[in-house]
Formats: structure tokens, sequence, C-alpha cells
């Protein structure tokens, strides 16, 4: 079922704000955004901790990059040695161009000096085109021998600078031979090697400059990765003869990948482990022998401040995020205990600790979405007199009765049913609805357990449950809440004004176009007097018992609306005698009736007749009734006995000492006295002894006879005799049979107003109609 969403409820059903009643809507949204915030937090979590590994990665890259700088310093360093070494052996070499040194002891000494001198050779010597050499050692003396087999002699032999791997020399040191040839002045031909031998420390303490505080390692190598000049760190003991020599074997792609390298002579780098620890190498050739520099350095090493920072950031990262999370959950645990505090002060009704209004409203919008097949009725009750109780019993007394109520209604109250307290003693229920009965019978009981609340029930005072229910019907389109509350309270009200035996009903669309009816009405009424629209028509009143003449006519207004045409009294009167307008329109009608009667009785030709007007209930309890109908009556000057006051039965019945006082003095006032509708209410017939009325009205009810017709004749007519052994005149009202009149006749009823002889008409109708009358025809004239 379609539900329209409820609009905010009256201000006089004390309701809370409408923004309460967005109240799951707002928790929804705030339940986002917390959910929103947290997954910031973790947002920004993953982002900082993404970014973190980004930079160290970007860091990595650069750690790399200045491995392989130190590697291509290195480099630099190691051929700027060599070249110096090579620079000073072909200077050398220029020098001797012109002599043979193998025959020239002078010039060989000299030259040895003037080298040895300056250089760290550990030998010096010169070979002839045949490898037939000599040379010095630093420290023992001259050797000759034919060293044509020595590959650094024979590479010399070939014109090209050499140096030789390490060799062991005689002082078993390791040493590295560098030779350059000897070029032929005039030929250009080589023809002889000078060499000298370096030892292998020279090479080495330039690899073990700036090794990273002792942790790295440099070693020179050949492409096959086999060592040249192995670094002396103790951590490079033990590690083999080659690079790939590791306790853990670099693997084999790795390995592939460096060998390609090297093949290619193209720099590289990689990771590997060694000793445990992950290192971080890089290797480059140098420009001789295809040899190569590797260098390695533990990455903890070069990467420790960088790991120490990501650590850390990482670390602040991620307690800030715990923080910002503890803090959001924090914040939310707060907001749901002061959620609840003001859920309860705005949902949770102080008096019965039920629902509210408000609470009531949403709850049961969230069951009419989801109906499943089940028929609600929305019903509505309240306290008769509860102002009384709690003047009476005091306010506490008050209190509990509410409390005591709303537990009724829990108890009576079926699953999925939904009850609260809209203001003050009414309250409200959602129940399913089976049937009429079922719901009126759970309303009875309601009301039956209530009327024994112990403290009124002990002092004898009966406490009473008026109630209205709203079936929800579909078919009345999207209703809200409010709006079916309202038909509710609408059929409550109904009961409560019919002031009758019923205490419970249900809404009906008649009541509600009743309702609609009545607003219309009031709108316009107060126009509609100034513009005359009110109309006094006349019905006449026909003696019977004297030949049918016009006895006199009965006022009855009429509303002549331009829009609805014309409008009985049935749909106005009452409601005018509840909203006062009756006062208004009934001396409208007196003093119309008085100026008719002036203009046309006494100061016209109508014969004299007995022109009577109602008097509303509401009219007789003015202080100022009498005097001022008086007043009228003596300003058109019409006297005593010519107008009669119609009072009804009901009102005799209510206030029978008011009504008494009143007739009495009417009548001293020259008024002549009807009491109107005897028989439809609750007629006493004891009271006619002490109200002294002129005329009875007999109603039309009283000639329904029905099944029982010589009994209901027979009531008639001792009703009719007692009237007139009381000095009452008897007029029957709406007569529209002929048959009637005669019965009528005979059992002595005076007169007769009814459509038989007339309809109440216009006033100039009556006019003519009182020309023309004859009698009546076929109405049973009794002639004689
Ligand atoms: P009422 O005073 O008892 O008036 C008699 C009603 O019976 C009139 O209805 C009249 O038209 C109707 N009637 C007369 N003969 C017949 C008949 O043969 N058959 C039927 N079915 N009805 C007949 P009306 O004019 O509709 O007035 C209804 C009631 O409205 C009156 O009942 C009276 O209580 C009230 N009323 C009318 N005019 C006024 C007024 O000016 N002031 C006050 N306070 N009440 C008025
Ligand atoms: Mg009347
Ligand atoms: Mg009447």
């Amino acid at each position: 079922m379609k539900v329209k969403k409820f609009n905010p409820p009256p201000a006089h059903r004390n309701s809370p704000s409408k923004n309460n009643a967005n109240q799951p809507h707002d928790s929804i949204k705030i339940n986002n955004i917390y959910i929103l915030a947290l997954t910031v937090c973790l947002a920004f979590l993953i982002f900082g901790l993404a970014f973190v590994h980004h930079a160290a990665n970007l860091s990595r890259e650069d750690t790399i990059g200045y491995i392989q700088e130190a590697t291509k310093q290195t480099k630099f360093a190691i051929e700027e040695h060599i070249n110096e070494e090579y620079a000073t052996l072909m200077a050398a070499a220029i020098v001797t161009q012109e002599k043979n040194l193998l025959t020239d002891d002078k010039e060989l000494s000299e030259l040895i000096k003037s080298l040895g001198a300056n250089n760290a050779y550990v030998l010096i010597g010169f070979a002839d085109k045949n490898g037939q050499a000599v040379w010095a050692n630093k420290h023992n003396g001259r050797h000759r021998a034919n060293l044509s087999r020595e590959s650094f002699i024979k590479q010399a032999l070939a014109g090209k600078n050499t140096l030789s791997e390490g060799q062991l020399d005689s002082l078993k040191s390791t040493v590295h031979y560098y030779s350059v040839p000897i070029f032929d002045e005039k030929t250009g031909a080589v023809k002889g090697v000078i060499f000298a031998a370096d030892p292998q420390d020279e090479l080495r303490m330039i690899i073990n400059r700036s090794l990273y505080a002792g942790k790295g390692l440099a070693h020179i190598i050949d492409n096959k990765g086999n060592y040249i000049v192995e670094s002396d760190n103790p951590l490079a003991i033990g590690t083999g003869s080659n690079i790939f020599e590791l306790p853990v074997p670099m693997n084999e792609e790795t390995r592939r990948e460096i060998l390609d390298n090297m093949a290619a002579r193209k720099a590289g780098h990689l990771k590997m482990s060694f000793q445990g620890e992950n290192r971080l190498a890089a290797y480059t050739p140098l420009a001789l022998n295809d040899w190569y520099v590797f260098y390695a350095v533990p990455e903890d090493l070069v990467s420790a401040g960088l790991k120490n920072v990501t650590f850390g950031t990482a670390v602040i990262i991620s307690i800030a995020t715990c923080i910002f999370i503890l803090f959001i959950l924090l914040i939310r645990k707060v907001n749901n205990h002061n959620r609840k505090i003001l859920e309860k002060l705005a949902f949770v009704d102080r008096v019965t600790g039920q629902r509210n209004y408000q609470k009531f409203l949403i709850d049961a919008e969230k069951i009419l979405k989801n109906t499943k097949g089940i028929q609600y009725a929305v019903c509505y009750s309240d306290i008769k007199g509860f102002k009384y109780i709690n003047d009476l019993f005091g306010r506490d007394i008050g209190d509990q009765m509410l409390h005591y109520l709303a537990n009724i209604q829990q108890i009576i109250s079926q699953e999925g049913e939904i009850y609260g307290r809209i203001s003050g003693d009414t309250f409200v229920a959602l129940r399913k609805y089976q049937n009429k009965h079922d719901i009126a019978h759970r309303f009875d009981s309601f009301a039956q357990q209530l009327s024994v609340f112990p403290e009124t029930f002990q002092s004898g005072y009966k406490v009473e449950l008026y109630g209205g229910a709203y079936v929800i019907d579909p078919a009345d389109g999207d209703l809200s809440l409010n709006d079916m509350l309202d038909r509710a309270i609408l059929a409550q009200k109904e009961v409560k004004l019919a002031e009758g035996t019923k205490r419970f009903c249900f809404y009906s669309n008649d009541m509600r176009e009743q309702k609609l009816w009545e607003a219309e009405v009031e709108s316009k009424m107060d126009a509609a007097l100034e513009n005359n629209e009110f109309q006094v028509y006349l019905q006449p009143k026909i003696d019977i018992q004297n030949n049918n003449r016009i006895l006199g006519a009965e006022a009855l207004v009429r509303w002549l609306s331009p829009e609805k045409g014309l409008i009985p009294p049935i749909h106005f009167i009452s409601l005018f005698e509840k909203n006062g307008f009756i006062l208004k329109l009934d001396k409208f009608v007196f003093e119309t009736v008085c100026r008719y009667y002036k203009e046309n009785i006494l100061d016209g030709n109508l014969p004299a007749y007995i022109l009577s007007v109602n008097v509303s209930r509401l009219a007789l309890i003015q202080p100022d009734f009498i005097s001022s109908y008086t007043a009228a009556k003596n300003f058109y000057g019409i006297p005593d006995g010519c107008i009669e006051l119609e009072f009804t039965e009901s009102l005799a019945w209510k206030n029978h000492t008011l009504f008494k006082t009143i007739v009495a003095e009417c009548k001293r006032n020259g008024f002549l006295c009807s009491m109107d509708d005897f028989g439809s209410g609750h007629s006493s017939l004891n009271m006619l002894k002490s109200i002294h009325v002129d005329v009875l009205k007999l109603d039309r009810q009283f000639f329904l006879y029905g099944d029982d017709v010589k009994r209901g004749q027979k009531l008639v007519k001792n009703i009719i005799m007692m009237a007139k052994s009381l000095n009452m005149k008897t007029v029957a009202e709406g007569i529209d049979k002929e048959i009637l009149v005669n019965q009528l006749r005979t059992m002595g009823c005076d007169a007769i107003q009814g459509y038989i002889f007339s309809k109440p008409m216009p006033l100039e109708s009556f006019k003519q109609f009182v020309k023309s009358w004859s009698g009546g025809e076929n109405k049973a004239i009794q002639t004689g």
C-alpha cells in the first residue's frame, strides 16, 4: 500500500518538530558520514604507505646510481694509475731508443736508478726483440734470461702496452708486469721492450679507497668473473677465485646476464646475497685486458637511513590513521549515546513511557509501507471529561490513569500493532483490521478495563472512553497518517456529539462530506443572511374540526443559495445551533413573520391567522430571549395570541424547570406556546402536567403505525383526549395521507399540518393560497 509521506502533525497535537520526523534518515546520513570518514582514513593510510613505498623505490634506484658512480670512480682511478705507469715506461722507452741496454750496463743502471727512485716498482728490466732480457730487482741484483715466452713481453714486442695478471715474483709476492715497446727511431719497428713490475697492492690500494666503512668489496675481475685483484677486506676472504663462487649460489638468470654484459663489455648492476646479507653490486669494464671493476656494498648499509626514514614514515602514518580512526569511533560512540538520549526525549512519552505521537507516525509509516497484505485501522480514543478527573482526583491520579490506559493499550495490542499517546488524554493505535466487530470489540474491552481504574472506580466515578476508527482503504487514495487520524477523530467526535449511548464508531465518507458541507455553510452563512438568501416559507395548519378552515401557519426557513438552489433546513439548522448562528436566523424569521403579520393582516386584508415560529434551544437560554421577542412583537403592534412559539420536545425534556418558567413567561407576554415534535423523542406525559403549553404538535412518527395499527391509533386517540382534558389543542404534523385526515378528525385532533393540504410555500404564495383556499378538494371535508 502506498502511504503519502506524513506532514508534521498539527500544533494542537503537541508534537515534536518536523526535523525529528526525519530522525531515521538523519541517522543513516550520520552513519554514512562515519563510513566516509573511516574510508578517508583508510585511503589516507593506503595512499600514504604507497607513497612511502614509491619514495623508497625511487631512493633505491638512486642508491644503485650512487654505487654505479662509485664503481666508475674506482675504474677511473685504476685506469689513471695504469696510464701513469705506462707513461713512465713509455718516457723511458723513448730515452733508451738509441741504446742497447742489454750490453750497456751503465745505461741500464742509470735507467733502473731513475725509475726505481720515483716509482714503486719492485723490478725494472729491458728485453731485446728476441726476448733476451736483463732486469734488476729492487732488493737483489741483476738477472738475465730469455723472457720471450712471457705474455707481457710477447704483446709488447707486438707493439702493445701491456699489463699482466698477477704473478708471483722471486720473493713470492704477487706483482703485475707493465710492458711497453721500444721503437727504432729510424725504422719505427719494435726493437725491444721496457718492463717493470708493480706490487699488486698498488692496485689494491686504489680499490680499497672509499669502501663504505670497510663493509664494501671492490675487485678487479676478468670477463669470466675471476679475480684479478681481489679486495683484502676480511669479508671477501673465503669467497674462492670467482665472484660467482658464493655460499648462496647466484641465481642463474643474474649470472647469465652478468656474463652476457661482460662479453659485450657493458656495465651493469645486481642484487645479491652474500654472507647472509643482501648486497647491491655494480660492475663496469676497464679500458684494458677485458677487465672489470666489480663493486659490492651491503644493501642495509647504503639504504639503512632510507629504511629508517621509510619505516618511521610508515609508522607515523599508521599511528596517525589509527588515532583518527579511534577519534572517529569515539565521536561515534558519544554521538550514539547522545542520540539515544535525544531520541528518548523526542520519541518517548513522558507520562506513559511509551511512544509519543511523533514516534508513532514514524513507526506507523514504516508498517504501512510494507503491509504484507494486512489491512489496518487507525484508532483514536479519548477519555470523557478527563479535565474533571484531573480536577476531582488531582493531576497525579490523572497521570496514573494515562499510564494505566497506556498499559491496557499494550495488553490488548497484537503483534505488529503499534500505539502511543498523542497528547493529554488522547491515544492512537494502528490495529490489524479483520472486521469491524473485532475492532469494536477490542475498543469495548479497552473501555471496560479503563472503567475499573482503581482510584476512580473505588470512588464510584465512572470513567468512559470515546473512540473512533478509520479503516485504511486504498480506494481513498494516498492519505497521510495525519489525514487518517483526522478521520478517526472525526468518527469519534460524531459519537461524542451524538451524546447517545454509543461510545465508538467507524469513520464513513458521509461524515467527511458532512464536515466539508458544514465548513462551506459556515463560510457563507453571514453573507447569505445579508444577501437575503434565507427565505421564510409558510405551511398552513388546517382546522379539521371546522370545515378545514385555515387555522394558522408555521414559518419554516429555506436557504435559496445562488449556487446550490433551495436548501431545506434539515441541512443547516443543527449546524447553526452548534455554531450559534441560529440566534441571528431565528430573529430574522421572527421579525419577518411579525412584519408580514403587520403588513398583511393588521394593515392588509388577509384574515387573522395564528402564525407560528420555531424557537431553537440556544435562543431559549439567552437571557434577553423573552424581552427581545416581546419587543419585536410590540414594535409591529401585534396583538396577544397571534404569534405562537414552537419549542421542541427535547428542549422541554432536557431542562424541565427552565422550560416551564419560559413557557409561563412567554404566555404572560402574549405568545401562544406549542410543544413541537411531541412523540419524536423522550416524551414524558408527566411533563405535560406542569408545563402549560397551548398546543401539542404530534410528531409524524406517531402516525407511522407499523404492524400494530390498532394499538398505534389507540395511543394517538388517548393522547389527543388527554391533551384536550389539559386544555391543549392538538396539531398533527406531517400528514400526507387522506385516510389519516379522517381518522384524526374522528379522534378529535384539532388541526393538521401536512402535505395533504399544502407544502410550505413562500410568503407571497401563501397569500394566494389563503385567497383560493376552499377547504381543500377531496380532503374529506366534514360538512356540518
Ligand atoms: P418542524 O418545526 O417540526 O417543521 C415541520 C417539518 O415537517 C417541516 O420541515 C415541514 O416541511 C415538514 N412537513 C410538513 N408536512 C409534511 C408532510 O406531510 N410530510 C413530510 N415528510 N414532511 C412534512 P422543514 O421545513 O424541512 O423543517 C424541518 C425542521 O427544521 C423543522 O421541524 C424545525 O425544527 C426546523 N426549522 C425550520 N425552520 C426553522 C426556523 O426558522 N428556526 C428554527 N429554529 N428551526 C427551524
Ligand atoms: Mg415547528
Ligand atoms: Mg415539528
